[in-house]
């Protein structure tokens, strides 16, 4: 793959979380100390081989839970992403609440990360022993009042809803609770069961297609009248804290991919690392690279770019493939335009409140 030094994004993915929860499909492993400087040893074999520029605008470090690694072994970790982070404007970080100390936050403030992310996932106790969630919500509320106290104020949190057994009132409760918090950014997936999670393995249903559609109403509605602007179909923020590392996705830009669990695209492919630690310990460097037609990247953009309210813009569709979007997809938008799932003005073409929760069927227009 021919390396794109003017990538300004980069993802580093950290496997390592103290427990597993039990809806989780991303790519995580047991926390072990010796396997952890295992890990670092072959991250940094990894950044050595795949050099990467100073032009970097957004780091986001996930997981996995990043802030499970000791003090030590965390500050190892920043160190070797220092050299990248000079011109960085946003830097994140996610955490879990119950594996946040002081001591870590000082770290975070010290490497100069800007932005924490939070899964808060539900306030009932009951639901949080039900995914196998490790803390209560007031290690949430002390995980805030740390951050805020030691200077990291821009506080992204996510929220899992559509929960088995869950209901509208708990739901409720739940958003009274985070949005006393004051986060800048939120969040909202609903549950889904991937095979190979331990709620798949124990045959737990998800909840009514209805009650999921209301409760996806509700939190829009609830989080537009705190003051939260939808910028996208999952995600709210305060003004000018919309998530700008999330935004390059939506955006179709290239962004690197660093460990094991994650991917990266550039220069017209995507690639991807193993899943498995085991691999990666062995091989660092090596990743499943997809090669990207000029069809597939249209396609892709259209995908990711619908996702945001603005939808796509055309000028940035144009500048990239030197063709405008309705020389190639004039008809498909036509006839979804017709049909009330998409709204097009002069610079952008977007969903519809009537498209947005729809967008999978909007998006099998544009692969036939
Ligand atoms: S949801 Fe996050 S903390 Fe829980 S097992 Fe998955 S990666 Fe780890």
């Amino acid at each position: 793959m021919i390396r794109n030094n003017m990538v300004e994004h980069c993802y580093i993915h950290v496997p390592f979380c103290k427990s597993i929860c039990y809806y989780c499909d991303f790519c995580h492993v047991q926390y072990n100390r010796d396997l952890v400087k295992e890990w670092l040893n072959a991250l940094k074999d990894e950044f050595n081989h795949y050099p990467i520029n100073n032009h970097l605008k957004t780091v986001y470090i996930g997981g996995g839970t990043p802030t499970s690694l000791e003090d030590d072994l965390l500050k190892e970790l920043l160190e070797l992403i220092k050299p990248y982070t000079s011109n960085v404007d946003e830097y994140t970080i996610e955490i879990n609440p119950e594996t946040l100390t002081l001591s870590k936050v000082l770290l975070l403030k010290e490497y100069g990360i800007n932005r924490v992310s939070i899964g808060i996932q539900a306030y009932q106790e009951h639901l949080l022993k039900m995914m196998n969630r490790k803390h209560t919500f007031e290690d949430v509320r002390n995980t805030v009042s740390l951050l805020k106290n030691n200077g990291i104020t821009n506080i992204a949190v996510d929220i899992i809803y559509s929960l088995p057994t869950q209901t509208m009132d708990d739901l409720k409760e739940t958003m009274e609770h985070v949005l006393n918090l004051k986060p800048s950014h939120v969040s909202i997936y609903s549950l889904q069961i991937e095979e190979g999670t331990v709620f798949y393995q124990k045959g737990i249903e998800p909840l009514d297609e209805d009650l999921e559609a209301d409760m996806y109403d509700y939190l829009c509605d609830y989080l537009k009248e705190h003051g939260y602007e939808q910028y996208e179909i999952s995600n709210f923020s305060l003004p000018d804290k919309q998530s700008k590392h999330n935004l390059a996705y939506w955006h179709y830009k290239d962004f690197y991919g660093f460990s094991c669990g994650a991917s990266g695209k550039e220069n017209h492919a995507r690639y991807d690392h193993t899943k498995n630690i085991k691999d990666y310990l062995k091989n660092p460097f090596y990743r499943e690279e997809i090669p990207l037609t000029q069809k597939d990247e249209m396609f892709e953009m259209v995908m990711m770019s619908l996702r945001l309210v603005k939808g796509l813009s055309k000028k940035e569709f144009q500048d990239k493939y030197n063709i405008s979007i309705d020389e190639v997809y004039g008809k498909v938008n036509e006839n979804l335009i017709k049909q009330g799932l998409l709204i097009e003005d002069e610079e952008s073409i977007s969903c519809s409140e009537k498209g947005f929760p729809i967008l999978n069927t909007i998006l099998e227009y544009y692969l036939d």
